[in-house]
């Protein structure tokens, strides 16, 4: 069988099945953004690993080193904080080509030191190889989290509200502007091409809303709106319904002229935005508010599965999840039908 027949997912599906896991010890394994493993009967290690290959998630002609050390970073934090956890440790393997030099590789760590010593994080270990072509990066993240508070994928109940901080689109969009060639242009189009490549991961908003208890599940929105929320839907078991017009949107992303596609196609699937999506009962949302997390309703979970996309006019058309997939290789694109 190829690969490209069960795609990304089902090959990490069928991964699942075949290794050990103990629920147990390792209560969240395989299937959330990160791993939480139980450490005491209080509290959580959390664990996640994302790679970065040249040529497919990052092209050295676009992208600067700097840059690359951040991303490398911030996207694994990223998946910490999805958690409601706090990141402490990390390590970095690399598979290094021989076209790259040595101030490339301190560039390299600079951007990603910058971004995990804002944090207090600490470089512990890692592993360095040769490549023949290609630049490969593999960052580890290892965080902690009070066992009580670890906030899921799973837990999103009929009911609840669907928030998400920040603005979406952003970095789907400062992408095409740089494959464009875009660097030098209006600071609009720059501060779109700057989320693409030095995200901020949201790990004190993802740490607040833990803390607080509000939140009944929580994913990083990495593929995209349609992508992601589905993700959170399968888990819980539950369906979505989203208001178009509620998804927010940076005045960046609606003025930048030029772009390829509406706005609200990058939030839907132009992904890397790495904001948070959340969910919390509707009685909560004062609350919510109240911890200044910069959220924003965007829709509420339903009993009926699928997911739908409310828009302006009140029309009600199914959202078709978009996003990447490595082995069928493309880019879906989000669509509401
Ligand atoms: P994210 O976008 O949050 O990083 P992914 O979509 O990359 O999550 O992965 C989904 C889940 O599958 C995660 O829990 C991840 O740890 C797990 N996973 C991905 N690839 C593998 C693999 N080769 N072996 C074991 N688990 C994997
Ligand atoms: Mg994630």
């Amino acid at each position: 069988m190829k690969i490209s027949d069960l795609g990304e997912f089902g090959l990490i599906d069928r991964i699942g099945k075949t290794a050990p896991s103990n629920a147990k010890r390792a209560p969240i394994g395989i299937g959330d953004d990160a791993a939480a493993l139980l450490l005491s009967p209080s509290s959580m290690l959390l664990a996640t690993t994302d790679m970065l290959i040249e040529g497919v998630h990052f092209d050295l002609k676009t992208t600067d080193l700097y840059s690359l050390g951040w991303k490398a970073a911030a996207v694994n934090l990223s998946d910490i904080a999805a958690m409601g956890g706090v990141p402490r440790f990390c390590l970095t393997a690399l598979g290094i080509p021989p076209s790259l030099t040595v101030e490339q590789v301190d560039e390299f760590y600079r951007g990603f030191s910058v971004c995990i010593r804002k944090r207090g994080m600490v470089l512990v270990g890692g592993d360095t190889c040769a490549s023949r072509k290609d630049f490969v990066i593999t960052v580890t993240v290892l965080g902690e989290a009070v066992r009580k508070r670890v906030i899921t994928r799973a837990g999103a109940r009929p009911g609840d509200l669907l928030y998400v901080t920040g603005t979406l689109g952003d970095s789907g969009a400062g992408l095409e502007l740089l494959k464009a060639g875009a660097r030098s242009q209006k600071p609009g189009a720059r501060r779109l091409i700057e989320k693409h490549l030095r995200p901020v991961p949201r790990v004190a908003e993802g740490r607040k809303l833990a803390l607080s208890g509000l939140a009944s599940a929580m994913i990083d929105v990495s593929d995209g709106l349609s992508s992601d929320l589905g993700h959170l839907c399968e888990q819980s078991g539950v369906g979505a319904e989203v208001f178009a017009d509620r998804i927010p949107l940076s005045k960046e992303l609606t003025s930048v002229k030029g772009l390829k596609q509406q706005p609200l196609e990058y939030a839907l699937s132009g992904g890397e935005d790495y904001e948070l999506l959340f969910t919390s009962p509707v009685e909560l949302e004062r609350e919510i508010m109240s911890l200044r997390v910069r959220a924003t309703v965007i829709g509420a979970i339903t009993r009926k599965k699928g997911m739908r996309m409310v828009t302006e006019k009140g029309d009600v058309h199914p959202l078709v999840p978009g996003g990447y997939d490595h082995f069928l290789r493309l880019r879906r694109r989000g669509s509401v039908r």
